[in-house]
C-alpha cells in the first residue's frame, strides 16, 4: 500500500475503482497520458491548484472507475487538465 491510512489504499497489481491512473501502476497507459498532457499547450491547461482540486473531487466521486469517468468515459487526469473542460456529472462537480 502506497498511502496507508487513506481512503485510497490499493494494490498496484489490481484494479481499484477509486484510484487515478497515477495510483494504479498502469505504466504504459500512464506514459501515454503523460505524453498527451505534455503536448497540451500551456494556455489550455488548468492552473496546477485547480487541476489538483478537480482530481480530489474525482477521487471522491462514485463515477470514478480505474481512472476513467463513468459519465463520459474520459481519463479524468486528462479531462481535468483542460482549462475549458467541466465535470459532466449532472451536479457539475467541478
Ligand atoms: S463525474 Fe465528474 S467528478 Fe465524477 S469522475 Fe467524472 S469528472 Fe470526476
Amino acid at each position: 500500500m502506497d498511502n496507508p491510512g487513506t481512503a485510497y489504499e490499493h494494490n498496484t497489481h489490481h484494479i481499484c475503482r477509486r484510484c487515478l491512473l497515477e495510483e494504479l501502476g498502469e505504466d504504459a497507459l500512464l506514459n501515454s497520458l503523460e505524453e498527451l498532457k505534455a503536448a497540451m499547450p500551456e494556455e489550455e491547461r488548468a492552473e496546477p491548484m485547480e487541476y489538483a482540486r478537480r482530481l480530489d473531487i474525482c477521487r471522491r466521486c462514485d463515477e470514478l472507475n480505474s481512472g476513467t469517468c463513468g459519465k463520459c468515459g474520459c481519463y479524468v487526469e486528462f479531462r481535468a487538465l483542460k482549462k475549458r473542460m467541466h465535470c459532466p456529472h449532472e451536479d457539475g462537480k467541478w
